[in-house]
């Protein structure tokens, strides 16, 4: 496990601080609250995640704050409360050995454009290339097990990102900071695809010819 970490080039303290500097950048962009949101991520292969806790103040974490929990979420490091939402983490990651890191944050206009029940579509680049599958699940209470089948289920998939009805997204990457991209293109598209639609236009999609040939181009699965 740690082998394999080093091979990669990354340390669990590396993880830890990384962990921390994605949740400020989430912070700072508005897609988490002061107590909303989570983020963990795991050494490549590793049956085991550092998740951020419950409780603290999200905008300025420290490694200290974090805790390391195996796949049943029992607790292997860390001090004080894990994130209620560990159960979905911790399912993605029992059926999903490429994503490493999972962001959940609130964005506001994704969730705004789900709750009107408009789908993101295919209008930019980001939206091909960095969202590739985006699925929606219906409202489950946080921290459930239910949520976490639901959630589990739709990664099974290979959902690269999974709209949750009434509450946020979860973003699902190799690493965090591809999980990262993936919750922050989602608050684009949407508030791209907002605008055109507020305006009373039906705004372009890239055709799925090319759609096809990006995929092709760069060997990306859907
Ligand atoms: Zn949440």
């Amino acid at each position: 496990m740690h082998i394999l970490g080093d091979v990669f080039g990354l340390s669990e303290e590396q993880l830890k601080e990384d962990i921390c500097k994605v949740m400020r950048n989430l912070f700072r962009r508005g897609l988490i609250s002061a107590l909303g949101g989570n983020v963990s991520a795991r050494l490549p292969g590793a049956n085991a995640f550092w998740i951020t806790p419950s409780g603290i103040f999200k905008g300025e974490l420290t490694p200290e704050d974090l805790l390391k929990l195996d796949l049943d979420g029992n607790v292997l490091d860390g001090f004080g409360r894990p994130s209620i939402e560990w159960p979905f983490h911790a399912a993605i990651y029992k059926v999903r050995p490429d994503v490493n890191a999972v962001v959940h944050a609130h964005n506001p206009v994704t969730l705004g454009l789900a709750l009107a029940g408009i789908r993101l579509k295919p209008i930019t680049v980001e939206a091909v290339m960095v969202l590739r599958k985006v699925e929606i699940v219906p409202f489950a209470f946080p921290g459930t097990d239910k949520l976490a089948k639901l959630v589990a289920e739709k990664a099974a998939s290979g959902a690269r990102a999974i709209i949750l009805q009434n509450h946020g997204v979860v973003a699902l990457g190799s690493n965090l900071y591809d999980a990262e991209a993936v919750a922050e293109t989602l608050e684009e598209v949407a508030t791209a695809q907002f605008v055109a639609m507020a305006l009373g236009k039906e705004p372009p999609v890239i055709p799925e010819k090319e759609v096809e040939l990006y995929y092709k181009l760069y060997g990306l699965g859907r």
